[in-house]
């Protein structure tokens, strides 16, 4: 099966899996999605959902977090992978925020500021502002090539395929269904491949007899 079937098919399946697309991360506006997004590198949604309120009690604005000293933050978001990185990004970026004009629908804007990257500034665009984008991280990256979508050996390749092979206006909810299907189906070990929805028939000879060694 070529791609564009292959694509076509696991469309439907995710869609028929996950109707809904839930945005993850707790957040009221812009910034708080902007904050959030940030702390969930390396760290999973839940941890960022259980730190965030704690940290927005005292910093849900960019003049706010600009105000708390760089180990108050720290100490907010202690619980996180890479806590004093981000704390320091969390300060530079509500000051540069301030002076930018706080948080706007602009590529080039958003991944000026400090610890936000291609990935973040995508999950923003696409979950706050609509705009279609697709984020993709390691996770994402991992599923596309073991489905055989992208043979890309780095993650703006994959988004590169993955933005061929579908509709743009389904970008969005595509990314976070593939997002939901990969912690539903695949564990860091006990998956099995022809059980699974999609790898049952997505994954190749080579690879079924890869993983049953
Ligand atoms: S078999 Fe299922 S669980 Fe395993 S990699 Fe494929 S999609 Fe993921």
């Amino acid at each position: 099966m070529n791609r564009s079937k292959k694509s076509e098919k696991i469309g439907k399946i995710l869609d028929k899996l996950y109707p809904s697309t839930p945005v993850p991360l707790n957040h009221s506006n812009a910034y708080t999605l902007l904050v959030a997004v940030m702390l969930s590198a390396q760290t999973t949604d839940k941890k960022v959902n259980q730190v965030t309120p704690e940290l927005f009690k005292y910093a849900d604005t960019p003049e706010a977090m600009n105000n708390l000293k760089v180990e108050t933050i720290k100490n907010l978001i202690q619980e996180i992978g890479l806590a004093p990185t981000k704390a320091k990004n969390l300060k530079k970026m509500a000051k540069q925020l301030i002076d930018g004009g706080g948080v706007k629908a602009d590529w080039e804007y958003l991944e000026s500021l400090a610890g936000v990257g291609h990935k973040t500034a995508s999950v923003v665009m696409a979950q706050w502002y609509n705009i279609p984008a697709f984020p993709v991280d390691t996770h994402i990256h991992r599923l596309a090539s073991r489905w055989g979508l992208s043979k890309a050996k780095n993650v703006e390749m994959t988004e590169r395929d993955l933005k061929k092979l579908w509709n743009k206006k389904s970008w969005n909810k595509r990314h976070l269904q593939i997002i939901f299907f990969g912690r539903e189906y695949c564990p860091a070990r006990n998956h099995n491949l022809k059980e699974c929805p999609i790898c049952k028939w997505t994954a190749t000879k080579k690879r079924i007899k890869e993983e049953n060694k």
